[in-house]
């Protein structure tokens, strides 16, 4: 089959390999859709810790074609999304459900082979079904609106909470999909430029900032004059995160969705302790899938114009080089295979 192979960090190409075989609690995927995301780069510049040689991708939809073991028979055939988890299942971790903890934690994409490729082995207990109504490239996109989901259920969030979401990327876009169909109000998108807050406004987003043109401080007071109840950073930068612990209400939440690449920041550590802000860190989805493709498949999520650049495996140059450069109108290349 065909995969994109990163061999080690700034090294990558495109393979002929052997299709891999299911082991005992696993299944195959023949994969239809895998969208490139911006950790895929931070995994091909060696900024984040990966098994190389590496097929990365951890976005994915397909179709199971084989399982390793018989009582996973009835899989095959089934159109899947999936967590892309793979833990022990018995460690006290695992036993308690915090298995992102497990000692044996491996996540596929980056620890194991992900989805650039025709094909991928998936754990089972993870697997869920994609209903008929939501096509693959929508489905592979439930990985970052379950994102956005856990993002909101670790800070907190509540029907008509004030929102406010710092950065336009793929993440802050589906955490304001995930804010609006939960029903928070005045939701506000702010981002350097106007580039990205076109599609936020189009999106419903209440107010848009462009923070290279407009004061944040200053437009947040006219907003949300008391403060905001929930700000999430979707960023990492520096900063973004000291703003967003200055904009969030007395007792408010601050969640950080945003990966800071391993620097150290300087925060004023008043700014949470005068105000008994909570600060959450909100880095990966935990078990989300199914509710992200069952808010798709009813209707009240539809991120499917993300996928701006449909592409084939042959072209993933063009794809990473489009999520590198993210051009005026551009969001994420999702890889269709046949
Ligand atoms: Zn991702
Ligand atoms: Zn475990």
């Amino acid at each position: 089959m065909k995969a994109v192979v990163i061999k080690e960090p700034g090294k990558v190409s495109l393979e002929q390999v052997n299709i891999p075989n299911p082991p005992a609690g696993f299944v195959r995927v023949k994969v239809k859709a895998a969208a490139i995301c911006a950790t895929d780069l931070e995994v091909l510049d060696g900024n984040i810790p990966a098994n190389y040689p590496l097929t990365p991708g951890h976005e994915w939809s397909g179709i199971v074609d084989a399982v390793g073991s018989d009582e996973d028979a009835h899989w095959i055939g089934k159109r899947v999304i999936g967590s892309n988890d793979v833990v022990c299942l018995k460690c006290e971790a695992c036993r308690s459900g915090d298995w992102r903890y497990c000692k044996d934690f491996e996540e596929i994409g980056f620890k194991r082979n992900g989805a650039y490729a025709e094909y991928v082995i998936v754990p089972t207990y993870g697997l869920c079904e994609l209903p008929e109504n939501v096509s693959f490239v929508h489905g592979a996109l439930c990985e970052p609106l379950g994102v956005a989901l856990g993002t909101l259920e670790k800070a907190g969030a509540k029907f008509s909470d004030t929102c406010l979401i710092m950065g336009a990327g793929s993440i802050g876009l589906c955490i304001l999909a995930a804010a609006k169909a939960m029903g928070m109000k005045k939701i506000v998108v702010c981002a350097t430029t106007e580039k990205r807050l076109k599609i936020a406004k189009k999106m419903g987003a209440s107010y848009t900032i462009a923070t290279k043109e407009q004061n944040l401080i200053e437009e947040m007071k006219k907003i949300h004059p008391n403060g905001t109840d929930v700000v999430i950073d979707a960023t990492g930068i520096e900063e973004c995160i000291q703003q967003s612990l200055k904009l969030a209400r007395k007792g408010g939440t601050v969640a950080l969705a945003g990966y800071g690449r391993g620097k150290m920041m300087n925060i004023r550590i008043d700014d949470i302790h005068v105000n008994n802000l909570r600060v959450v860190g909100a880095g990966n989805n935990w078990n989300q899938h199914k509710k992200a493709v069952t808010l798709m498949a009813d209707g009240l999520v539809d991120i499917e114009h993300f996928a701006t650049d449909l592409i084939q495996i042959e072209e993933y140059e063009k794809g990473l080089d489009l999520a590198r450069r993210r051009p005026e109108g551009f969001l994420k290349a999702v890889f269709c295979y046949e």
